[in-house]
């Protein structure tokens, strides 16, 4: 009994947390009065280095649980992403996103980011998204809660794309950025930062192309983004909020995607119907 005790009391005075404690004391000792400033910043910096370390292993486990949740499910692939474009969501993606109920609003994924141009705009009102203009090195956010089905550059024309899938199968896609930092198979929540804002792909200036998928048509993002899209001047654009929960509200307008002129005449001319050329964009954006 009296060995265990000991045992005991020497596990306790030997764990790590009594050594980091004893730094201070034993600086105490030394100077009598109040630890130095040298030994408190070491103190710190020891401790800011253990939570470092402590996150770092987090991420490296939460990825590592993503690259297994993307193999499970078939996500993170070109092939994946070309399903979520041709509006088709397995029913395994949408409950790994969280089930059937959509989302209701979608958060403006780019916090001081302004609207360039929306949906229907572009020749032929081909371009069914919304351009969210901002400046380099931004962070994107998520809209919605949900699982990251695609992140990469494999889509030509889209530059490095976030593809995210959401409760109620909405898929919302964030292109041209400078840089993902999610992977695929990885859970978020509204607001989580996915990526650099930039200008990869075809695009003429750093902005988010954001595309709100739903049933296989193309959807109007603008009536459902919280806070109110608004142009660079500040001024809100037009729109009448809306809420999408279980049925789609009319004033969201959907239509079935459209592919790009060019890509058009590319299909014209090769008889070829690639996903490289599909639904490129972005033609008309100015630097700001
Ligand atoms: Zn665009």
């Amino acid at each position: 009994m009296t060995r265990w005790l000991v045992l005991l009391m020497f596990g306790l005075l030997a764990s790590p947390g009594d050594f980091a404690a004893a730094a201070p004391a034993r600086a105490k000792v030394h100077s009598k009065n109040k630890p130095s400033a040298a030994s408190i910043a070491a103190a710190q910096k020891a401790q800011q280095a253990a939570r470092a370390a402590a996150r770092a292993a987090a991420r490296q486990k939460a990825r590592a649980e993503a690259r297994r949740r993307a193999d499970e499910l078939g996500l993170g692939t070109r092939h994946t992403a070309a399903m979520l474009l041709a509006g088709r969501v397995e029913p395994r993606w949408k409950k790994a996103a969280g089930g059937d109920e959509a989302p209701g609003t979608l958060r403006f994924p780019v916090v001081k980011g302004w609207f360039v141009r929306g949906f229907g705009s572009g020749a032929g009102g081909y371009h069914q998204a919304m351009d969210i203009g901002g400046e380099f090195g931004w962070n994107v956010r998520a809209a919605a809660p949900g699982v990251v089905a695609y992140s990469g550059n494999g889509i030509n024309g889209y530059g490095y794309m976030v593809m995210i899938v959401h409760p109620g199968g909405f898929v919302t896609s964030y292109a041209h950025n400078t840089k993902n930092f999610v992977i695929a198979g990885e859970e978020v929540a509204r607001g989580d930062v996915i990526a650099e804002l930039g200008s990869t792909g075809r695009s003429h200036g750093p902005h988010v192309h954001f595309e709100l998928l739903v049933d296989g048509k193309n959807c109007d993002p603008a009536p459902l983004f919280r806070p109110q899209v608004k142009h660079r001047n500040g001024e809100p654009i037009s729109v009448q909020r809306a809420i999408w929960r279980r049925r789609k509200p009319k004033t969201v307008s959907c239509r079935p995607r459209k592919h790009h002129p060019d890509y058009v005449q590319h299909q014209r001319k090769t008889g070829q119907d690639s996903l490289d050329m599909d639904r490129v964009d972005d033609e008309d954006i100015a630097a700001p």
